[in-house]
C-alpha cells in the first residue's frame, strides 16, 4: 500500500544573494567571543547566544531576551542565524521528513529527520551534488558544484532540530546525505565538533557517524583527528571489476587501500566498521557477490549493512527481489557475518539521496 505523503510548500525565504551579513553558524565561539569583546561585551554572552542557538533552538536574536536589546539589534545587523531556506518539506506518515534546502546561491541540498522509537535520527549532506559518481545515486549524476560550509551543515541540523517537539532531542547524526564527507573533511570535522560539544548539540561521536566511499588518506586524516566517530565505508561490491562500474572513483583507489585504511582507523579509535552495501537487483546480489563479501569481512569487527535498492527515475537499475534479497542475506548469516538489511524507511518520500533534489528540478 501507498502511504499518503505530505509536501509543504517554501516555508523560510531565504537571506538575499547581495545580504553582506555573517552566518553566524560559520563562527566558533571563540571567535564571536572575539567580536563581542570588540563591541565591549563580556565573554559570557558567546556562551549565552550558543545556548540560544543549539540548545533553545532560537531563530532570532530578538528571542534572546537576556541579551540587551541594544546588542541584539548589532547583531541583527552582522550576522544572520539561518542563511538558506526550506524549498520544500516532505512527511512520510512512517516518521520520516525529508527537507530540500535552497542556499543562497540558489544550490540545493537534502537533509532528513528519521524518528524510530526514541531515536531521534539526521542524515545531513557535506556537498552540493558529489563527485564520487555511484552510477545507481541521484546525488551524483551532475557532478559537484562546490562544499558545503561548516555553517551550511549545522543549518541542517538545526533546522531538523525544529521540527522536534519540545521535549525531544536529536539522538544520531549520519553525515550520508549529498556529497561525500571525506572530500570536504575541514568544514565536517569542525561540524562535528559543534554537534558533539556540551554547549552545542551535545551528541556523543558514538552516536555520530560519518559515511565514505573510501577515500585512504582522508581516512588516516580522521584517525590522527582523534575523535571517534563511527565510519561507515560503502563497498557496493566485493571486487574491484564490479565496484569500479558501480563507484568509478574505485579505479584509482581499490577495495584493498579501502580496506586496509579502514582497518587502521578500526585500530586507532576501536569503533566497530560499518560497510554499506546497496543491493541492485542482477548486477550486485549473485551468490559469488555474497560470498566474496564473505570472504573480505570474515575476519573484521564490522557490521555489514544491505540497503536494497530504492528506483531512482531515469536510472535503469532494479530493486532485488525478495528471493534474491532472501538468498543474499542467508549466505552472509551463514558465513558467521553480522549483517543488517536495512527497512527503507522514508523510501515513499524519495529518501535515496538526492531524489528529492532531482524530482524537483524534473
Ligand atoms: S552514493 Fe554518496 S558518494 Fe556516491 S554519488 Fe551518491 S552521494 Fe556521492
Amino acid at each position: 500500500m501507498t502511504l499518503p505523503v505530505v509536501t509543504l510548500p517554501t516555508e523560510t525565504p531565504s537571506i538575499h544573494s547581495d545580504d553582506q551579513r555573517q552566518h553566524l553558524l560559520d563562527w566558533d565561539q571563540s571567535s564571536l567571543s572575539d567580536w563581542l569583546k570588540e563591541k565591549g561585551q563580556p565573554a559570557f554572552r558567546a556562551k549565552q547566544i550558543w545556548n540560544w542557538v543549539y540548545q533553545k533552538r532560537a531563530t532570532s536574536f530578538e528571542e534572546m531576551t537576556n541579551l540587551p536589546k541594544t546588542l541584539r539589534d548589532e547583531l541583527d545587523r552582522a550576522f544572520v542565524i539561518f542563511k538558506a531556506s526550506q524549498s520544500a518539506i516532505t512527511s512520510s506518515p512512517d516518521g520520516t521528513d525529508k527537507l530540500l534546502i535552497r542556499l543562497f546561491d540558489g544550490g540545493e541540498v537534502e537533509c532528513v529527520l528519521l524518528r524510530d522509537g526514541t531515536r531521534r535520527s539526521i542524515c545531513v549532506s557535506s556537498q552540493v551534488g558529489c563527485a564520487m559518481g555511484c552510477v545507481f545515486c541521484a546525488s551524483g549524476l551532475d557532478g559537484v558544484d562546490r562544499n558545503l560550509s561548516r555553517g551550511e551543515i549545522l543549518e541542517q541540523m538545526l533546522r531538523l532540530q525544529s521540527r522536534l517537539q519540545a521535549e525531544e532531542r536529536l539522538s544520531h547524526i549520519v553525515m550520508m546525505g549529498m556529497g561525500e564527507p571525506l572530500a570536504n573533511l575541514d568544514h565536517v570535522l569542525a561540524t562535528l565538533d559543534v554537534a558533539r560539544s556540551p554547549e552545542g548539540l551535545g551528541i556523543s561521536p558514538r552516536r555520530i557517524t560519518i559515511s565514505t566511499v573510501g577515500l585512504p588518506p582522508a581516512i588516516d586524516r580522521l584517525s590522527k583527528h582523534g575523535v571517534a566517530y563511527n565510519l561507515a565505508v560503502s563497498l557496493h561490491a566485493p571486487h574491484d571489476e564490479l565496484r569500479t562500474q558501480l563507484v568509478p572513483v574505485n579505479k584509482k583507489i581499490g577495495i584493498k587501500a579501502i580496506l586496509d585504511a579502514a582497518d587502521r582507523y578500526f585500530d586507532v579509535s576501536g569503533r566497530r566498521l560499518t560497510f554499506e552495501y546497496v543491493l541492485l537487483g542482477g548486477v550486485n546480489d549473485s551468490d559469488d557477490c555474497a560470498e566474496s563479501l564473505a570472504s573480505l569481512l570474515r575476519h573484521r569487527t564490522a557490521m555489514l549493512n544491505v540497503i536494497p535498492y530504492n528506483l531512482v527515475s531515469g536510472l535503469p537499475y532494479k530493486t532485488p527481489s525478495p528471493k534474491s534479497i532472501s538468498r543474499f542475506k542467508e549466505i552472509l548469516v551463514t558465513r558467521g557475518i553480522n549483517v543488517m538489511f536495512r527497512q527503507r524507511k522514508g523510501s515513499e518520500i524519495d529518501a535515496a539521496c538526492g531524489q528529492l533534489r532531482r524530482n524537483r528540478q524534473a
